[in-house]
């Protein structure tokens, strides 16, 4: 696809949403004075009531089947749009109704839960994050009904309440309703772009891996002049163990740690060489010389695409003013690893347990126990059919060809999608790195409504069936 391709447009399309922006943005505004904060029991009827208000706006964009349906935490809401053509695809639009707390309240310029327009912003909690993205399919699919009857394609709205606090009840739910959740496709409409005028689209991110290593000697703290050169030292023990997990050059070296990884492919090497990477930037932002790391592979390809191995925290000893001359009787790390695709977060820590075995010195004794939060990588193929869809359309929204991104971060959504439901997701939205998501003053550009809509637009018309 060629820069500076033609805009999207289906003229009826963009007349529509000039009929109609007003009225969408006030119902936006509408959203966002609930004051949806999943994390606080205090907002518990104003979830009731936001997942309310998302269903009678999916009712009222035409959507025939629409429920509001319990979890053990937050409601979420389902609305089922299916396709008129038995060969049309069907996509899983996944969004969340819920928002991060608001305070500190009073480092708001106006107030969080009241929209205020500013410069073409929309400043309030949940503007960018993620209402305002919430309701750009749910306005393509409202146009599709008013100027063509109905979309498409089949369309399954998702929208869940909990994403701000972790999505706890997201995997039962999948489980739940999974015959009600067949789709070719997930989208995300809960994600951003690489910069207002860059687009990007995401083709992985990592999983997770963690252990706590706890290491014994002795069975209390004794004195290293009544048995120093005698009794074992289980913090020197620790670090010699952990300092063998990862060579000078800091490539990860325990054994095993590799075994699934996929080798980079070309393609992948040159989407990844696509993005600029400053340096030098980098290192001066961090005040540290440059990034470290395998030299065989670039920064973003270790960040993004490598597995990654990084000690948290350690803990031992002494730790007072002036010296104490203790041989400890215990020593402790925690250490997370990221994860690529086909890594197993339990074989990984297998393998760190091996490790810990085999380089353990004599007279310790060093337990592993998995922490929680471990979760698997997730990728699509770059060449995915919807992919490549979104990629053309975005090329030609923007004039130019969206950067294909990886995360070193973790989106566990899309895992749940893929391992839950079999169902490869495409992120389309648009909350920019500098949006102030969760934090005071986020805003959400306006302009972005319109693109968004163009692109959706595009997008549940030459989505494919997979
Ligand atoms: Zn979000």
């Amino acid at each position: 696809m060629t820069a500076g391709a033609a805009n999207n447009g289906d003229q009826r399309f963009l007349d529509w949403l000039d009929t109609n922006r007003a009225r969408l943005l006030g119902e936006l505004g509408d959203l966002i004075r609930i004051p949806s904060v999943s994390a606080l029991p205090a907002h518990r009827a104003d979830m009731v009531n936001a997942a309310n208000w998302v269903a009678a706006r999916l009712r009222a964009a035409g959507v025939p089947q629409v429920e509001v349906l319990p979890t053990d935490g937050h409601p979420a809401v389902l609305g089922e749009w299916p396709a008129a053509d038995p060969d049309a695809p069907t996509a899983l639009i996944y969004a969340h109704y819920d928002t991060q707390p608001a305070d500190p309240f009073d480092e708001w310029e106006t107030p969080p839960f009241e929209p205020h327009e500013r410069d073409g912003r929309l400043y309030a909690r949940g503007a960018s994050d993620d209402k305002g993205n919430l309701l750009i399919p749910v306005a393509v699919a409202e146009a599709f009904g008013h100027l063509a009857g109905q979309p498409p394609l089949g369309l399954i709205f998702f929208f869940e309440g909990e994403e701000e606090i972790g999505s706890p009840n997201l995997r039962p739910f999948l489980a739940a309703h999974r015959d009600r959740l067949r789709a070719d496709v997930a989208i995300s409409a809960d994600s951003g772009m690489w910069s207002h005028e860059q687009p990007s689209l995401v083709l992985a991110s990592k999983g997770l891996a963690g252990v706590q290593l706890d290491a014994r000697g002795a069975n209390g703290d004794i004195h290293s002049g009544l048995h120093g050169g005698m009794a074992p030292n289980p913090l020197g023990a620790l670090a010699t163990v952990l300092a063998s997990m990862k060579d000078a050059d800091g490539r990860i070296t325990i054994d095993g740690f590799f075994d699934d990884v996929r080798p980079l492919t070309e393609l992948e090497r040159a989407e990844i060489a696509a993005v600029p990477f400053d340096e030098t930037e980098y290192g001066r932002g961090l005040g540290i010389a440059g990034p470290v790391g395998d030299p065989a592979y670039s920064p973003l390809e270790r960040n993004w695409a490598r597995p990654t191995f990084d000690l948290n925290g350690i803990w031992g000893g002494f730790q007072g003013v002036g010296s104490k001359t203790v041989i400890p009787a215990e020593a402790h790390a925690k250490i997370t690893c990221r994860l690529v695709p086909d890594q197993d977060p339990g074989a990984i820590i297998a393998a760190i347990a091996r490790h810990v075995a085999t380089h353990t010195p004599p007279g310790v004794t060093i337990t592993i126990d998995p922490t929680a939060g471990s979760s698997r990588a997730y990728a699509i193929d770059s060449q995915h059919p919807a992919l490549l869809a979104a990629r053309d359309i975005m090329s030609a929204e923007y004039g130019r060809d969206p950067y294909m991104v990886r995360l070193g971060g973790t989106l566990p959504v899309a895992e749940f999608f893929k391992t839950d439901l079999g169902l490869d997701t495409i992120f389309l939205a648009w909350e920019m790195p500098d949006e102030n998501l969760h934090g005071p003053n986020e805003f959400f550009r306006l302009e972005n409504f319109d693109r968004g809509f163009r692109v959706y637009t595009e997008l549940f018309k030459r989505l494919p069936k997979s």
